[in-house]
């Protein structure tokens, strides 16, 4: 399962901080933030609550970034 959000980041660097932020969120297989379009694509593991997952992931993003936002 895998869906894709608009996101809203600053520089590449703060882009390749939440892509590894949402990488070690639990329920998420793998993610790949493409800057250029402010996009982030997220894919789940089997089962995994999505909604729930992606509250955890926008938590941890704004950890690492507190300026990031993303549109769920
Ligand atoms: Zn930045």
């Amino acid at each position: 399962m895998k869906k894709v959000y608009k996101i809203e980041v600053d520089c590449a660097n703060c882009s390749s901080k939440m892509e590894a932020a949402t990488k070690k969120t639990a329920g998420v297989k793998d993610a790949v933030i493409n800057f250029m379009t402010q996009k982030l694509t997220v894919e789940f593991e089997d089962g995994a609550d999505i909604t729930a997952v992606m509250k955890d992931v926008l938590k941890a993003c704004k950890k690492v970034e507190s300026d990031c936002e993303i549109y769920l």
